[in-house]
């Protein structure tokens, strides 16, 4: 695959680069800037070669089954692109970036004629458009009818075949044209593909999932009993296959259509997977004061509903993670966004710090990436993923991803 280093003579040349700009904002005010700031290097680095750019982004949802036209306007409005180009203004000072309001049409080919070399043009949404989820064939030769090259550097959008991650790279590609991954993008990838090309240096190889749902994690779980060596499981999911153990769970979440699968796993596994061996349990989230919050060993009784892990299987866990030379994290281990409930997740960040570097170790983004970032531990990990869903898409297949494989 090319990089955006081994892109040349861009000079005077457009080149469309799909970035990650979905940032959380509302009301024009950007929250955190650091989706931007991640795209910065490829920015950079092509504004240095003298290119014409046009990046393109999505941000949030705009429902297009919506049948009341006002509440798409409303949708469109909520997630307008332009505060972001400002945003990228202030941290490119010395580079100019224009905004287009237009997704396509003559508006957007003037707007992108009138570039000069090392100049920036930030489209507004892609999904303002209605055919970009569906990789309309129609809205793809549009955006690559004006483009030389195609630099993906969105990860988090790179498990999907959208016009913008798919079509427009497929189109370039026929025509000879170079695609190319972005910094972002290459980080992403090499980290994630280590994480499914086991080597013999990287074991034992310990998976941690937690998180809410089984199903969501399934494939995942499947790829990844293929892979590793161990696979500890925490959070509610956990609680699926202490049922399936033939424990009582009280009132914890239970992903009922998942319980014959866990079975099946447990049996299939041989003991390479490891449940918690104690919670800690609640028997209310409201009204918070006043309720009742217990630590349990083995069964969870009736009325309360285990919400962490509880300090023995944090040990465990945190003694298996000990021996590991890999470690790939998805999931935290307990409702992390509460104060009393926490605990089990740091224990597990904890773990990972305390193997000072000595392993390969990977958070898989989403909600544990949130968790390390928020209890400081993201220096510990050699990678913290930037796309959730992403990346355990990139395990779960194996090191495939649409928006990768098309520049392959
Ligand atoms: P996921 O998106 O599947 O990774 O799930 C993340 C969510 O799972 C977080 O919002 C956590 O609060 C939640 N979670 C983790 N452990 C538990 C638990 N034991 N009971 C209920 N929710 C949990």
């Amino acid at each position: 695959m090319l990089t955006v280093k081994d892109l040349t003579n861009l000079q005077g040349k457009v080149v469309y680069v799909r970035v990650d700009f979905n940032v959380p904002q509302k009301d024009g005010v950007i929250r955190d800037n650091n989706r931007i700031k991640a795209a910065l290097p490829t920015i950079e680095e092509l504004v240095k070669k003298g290119a014409r750019l046009v990046l393109m982004s999505h941000l949030g949802k705009i429902k297009w089954k919506e049948p009341d036209p006002e509440k798409i306007e409303a949708m469109k409005k909520a997630n307008d692109m332009a505060p972001v180009a400002g945003e990228l203004q202030k941290l490119l000072p010395g580079v100019k970036v224009h905004f287009s309001p237009a997704t396509r049409g003559e508006a957007l080919k003037e707007a992108v004629a009138a570039l000069k070399d090392g100049e920036i043009l930030l489209a507004q949404n892609t999904r303002y458009e209605k055919g970009e989820e569906k990789n309309d064939p129609e809205l793809a030769k549009d955006w690559a009818a004006l483009a030389d090259a195609y630099v993906m550097d969105a990860f988090g959008s790179a498990h999907r075949a959208h016009a913008s991650t798919v079509g427009v790279p497929a189109i370039l590609k026929e025509e000879g044209k170079p695609v190319a991954l972005g910094y972002l993008m290459l980080k992403e990838v090499e980290n994630l593909t280590r994480c499914v090309e086991v080597k013999k240096e990287d074991r034992p190889y310990v998976a941690i999932l937690g998180g809410l749902k089984v199903t969501d994690k399934i494939q995942v779980i499947d790829t990844l009993l293929k892979k590793c060596d161990y696979i500890i499981i925490g959070g509610a999911m956990s609680y699926t296959f202490r049922k399936a153990e033939g424990a009582n769970i009280g009132k914890s979440f239970l992903d009922e259509g998942a319980l014959e699968y866990a079975k099946k796993c447990l049996e299939e596994a041989h003991g390479r997977i490891i449940l918690p061996v104690d919670s800690v349990c609640t028997d209310s989230f409201e009204p918070v004061e006043g309720r009742k919050i217990i630590e349990v060993e083995g069964d969870i009784p009736e009325g309360f509903e285990g919400v962490d892990i509880g300090p023995k299987s944090a040990a465990r866990f945190a003694e298996i993670i000990s021996k590991a030379k890999m470690v790939f994290w998805n999931g935290p281990m307990g409702v992390f966004e509460q104060a009393e409930f926490q605990e089990g997740t740091k224990r597990v960040c904890e773990a990972i710090r305390d193997l000072n570097g000595k392993a390969f170790t990977v958070c898989g983004g989403g909600d544990s990436a949130s968790a390390v970032k928020q209890f400081g531990y993201k220096a510990d990990f050699s990678h913290v993923s930037t796309g959730g869903g992403a990346s355990l898409e990139m395990i779960q297949n194996d090191g495939h991803l649409p928006g990768v494989d098309i520049l392959k």
